[in-house]
């Protein structure tokens, strides 16, 4: 066994793992810097402190390009799916959900990557979507859970992020409470989630990785609009990370 080290330098937060075999030794999670490639320097200072050997690094994320110290990097849909397999291994579909885009991955029987799909090009349907809304309302992600917690949703006509925070400020001012707001939001999101991930053939088991996998009540909206189980995990932000990890140890195994 040998230790290996997957840092995923994502858009909004750097994400770091180090791995012992398929076991998680240390994680690392911070913001993504306004120079990425120094939040990498700092995950990778983090997780390889007081080891006797330098461990082998393997870099994915939007930022993977921008340090020359890493012994390999690799795009994310390969790193989310292998990931994934770690964390819940009969998965078959992969909805990744983070600050900049989301992405929904298929994989076979045995692992292989079959089919996927990507949305870089729009906030809406992202974390930053969630952040800007809540921002708006003067709230934070993090508390989006206590605050909708048995709330109906409101319903929210447009899904463009600047359409979307102005028509929220207008409800404000016509009295809707920000509770309802905020569950509209989340609802509208979860519905577009499920369109897109519908757009592949969906197979279950289903998980659902990324920063906005930490809001249960969206997994429970996705859930409600696919009429599927969405499975989530704690480390479900790390996916990338660990499958980056992964890449690693089986580079040493042979
Ligand atoms: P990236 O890889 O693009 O940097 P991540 O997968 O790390 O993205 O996710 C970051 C996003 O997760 C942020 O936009 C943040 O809003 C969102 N997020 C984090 N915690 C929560 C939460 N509890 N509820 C909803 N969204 C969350």
């Amino acid at each position: 066994m040998t230790f290996t080290i997957g840092i995923d330098s994502g858009s909004t937060t750097t994400k770091g793992i180090l791995l012992e075999g398929n076991a998680i030794v240390r994680r690392f999670l911070c913001p993504t810097s306004f120079r990425p490639a120094d939040s990498i320097r700092e995950a990778w200072e983090a997780l390889r402190d007081g080891l006797e050997e330098k461990p082998f690094l393997t870099l994915t994320g939007y930022g993977r390009q921008l340090v020359d110290f890493a012994d390999k990097q690799v795009t994310e849909i390969s790193c989310h799916g292998l990931g994934a397999r770690l964390l819940l291994p009969e998965v078959r579909t992969v909805i990744d959900i983070g600050g900049q885009d989301s992405k929904v991955i298929q994989l076979d029987e045995r692992g292989n990557l079959t089919d996927f799909l990507m949305n870089d090009k729009c906030a809406a349907g992202t974390g930053r979507f969630l952040d800007v809304i809540s921002r708006t309302l003067g709230t934070t992600v993090e508390a989006l859970d206590a605050i909708t917690d048995g709330i109906a949703p409101h319903p929210l006509t447009s899904m463009c992020t600047v359409f979307a925070e102005s028509e929220v400020i207008s409800l404000r001012s016509a009295g809707v409470a920000p509770e309802a707001i905020l569950a509209g939001v989340i609802n509208a999101m979860a519905r577009r989630s499920g369109h897109f991930i519908s757009r592949l053939t969906t197979q279950g088991p289903l998980l659902f990785t990324g920063g906005v996998s930490h809001c249960v009540r969206f997994r429970a909206m996705l859930s409600e609009h696919l009429k599927m189980t969405v499975h989530t995990h704690d480390d479900a932000q790390f996916a990338g990370a660990i499958g980056a990890a992964l890449i690693g140890q089986r580079q040493w195994a042979r």
